[in-house]
């Protein structure tokens, strides 16, 4: 896996650029950095102007701690968990408190360390309910949080009514607070435009090169090393199960990746390799370590096949597997080499 932080680097000065002039562009870097690798990821975007990072869990945070030390913020999504206080005060973790039970415990354990306030706006997911806030507003405006946010729960689709209600919600829920910076939009939130930016965006898939932004560059590469290549005759099989049967002679190339890497099964019939240019079907079903693909239409054997590239976006095969972009990012790669080029 080749993992390129000058396209990301891009990705999130895109993104920034997209948002309001006076919106601070944030990054979300949970679940390893989508999959990519998170000390890396969170250095480079360090690097080019990243302030405020966000994570799900506070073990997410200490990671990125420990890559970009102590000069930026550090939001976790899950809030104040039962046990996570010595990783929040040690390393300055910011929990985004999503109840009052959660409150009470940051305050009763670290008092006076900085905190966030999430919202629920109708995702029925994490964050406070309008009635819960309304009960609380002013005692957690006396704690000085240092964001408020919520999350849109159909901003990939721009005409779903979700978001207009959604955006009300907050406005009403954040009516009278003062100074205190919002945050309302992810990726698709900053694409539907500048009543959504609020004080801090929160991107992530668009910044891994992921729909819903649709002009980003691809971040991921992905070439499969080839281990074997053999000929078929007519009527012989590929794979278990025998799913695929050769019509005439076939060459198939056996390269080293399968599902235990997040190659999904699914994607299997529907999905190309490349040799450069040159589509070549996968064969039979993928299997955990291996899968066979037909290069009988090549005039040369190949060292390695691509899978994701400027050819393939991560989108794609994401298609082909009945799924999204974030699940093949954050499912590739458990064993995988990942070598990062440029920032
Ligand atoms: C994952 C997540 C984001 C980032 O969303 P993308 O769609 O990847 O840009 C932002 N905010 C919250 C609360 C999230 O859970």
């Amino acid at each position: 896996m080749t993992v390129d932080l000058d396209a990301l680097v891009a990705n999130w000065r895109a993104l920034d650029a997209a948002s309001s002039p006076e919106t601070e562009t944030g990054a979300v870097i949970k679940a390893n950095g989508y999959g990519l690798g998170v000390q890396p990821v969170a250095r480079a975007l360090a690097r080019a102007g990243v302030r405020r990072f966000f994570v799900a869990v506070a073990e997410e945070g200490a990671a990125v701690r420990e890559a970009v030390g102590p000069n930026v913020e550090i939001n976790v999504f899950s809030g104040h968990m039962r046990g996570d206080t010595d990783m929040i005060g040690d390393l300055n973790l910011i929990p985004m408190l999503n109840s009052v039970d959660q409150m009470l415990r940051h305050v009763e354990a670290l008092p006076g360390h900085p905190l966030g306030i999430q919202l629920d706006t109708g995702m029925n997911r994490l964050g406070m309910e309008p009635e819960e806030w309304m009960a609380v507003r002013e005692t957690a405006l006396d704690l000085s949080p240092n964001l408020i946010m919520s999350h849109l729960a159909c901003a990939d689709e721009p005409d779903h009514p979700m978001n207009i209600r959604q955006l009300r919600q907050f406005k009403a829920m954040t009516s009278g607070l003062g100074g205190v910076p919002l945050s309302l939009a992810a990726t698709g939130g900053i694409l539907l435009g500048p009543e959504y930016h609020f004080d801090v965006t929160r991107p992530g898939v668009g910044l891994f090169g992921g729909l819903p932004f649709a002009d980003a560059e691809p971040v991921v590469r992905l070439d499969l090393p080839v281990i074997q290549i053999r000929e078929l005759e007519a009527g012989e099989t590929v794979g278990y199960g025998n799913t695929w049967t050769a019509p005439d002679r076939t060459v198939i190339a056996t390269v080293a990746a399968g599902y235990a890497d997040g190659i999904h099964r699914l994607m299997g019939p529907r999905t190309s390799l490349y040799a450069g240019d040159t589509p070549c079907p996968v064969r039979g079903r993928i299997s955990m370590d291996l899968i066979g693909v037909d290069i009988t239409h090549l005039t040369e054997e190949p060292q390695g096949l691509t899978l994701l590239g400027p050819q393939q976006t991560v989108d794609v095969i994401a298609e082909n597997a009945q799924t999204i972009g974030y699940e093949v990012l954050t499912s590739l790669g458990g064993r995988m080499s990942r070598r990062y080029k440029g920032a």
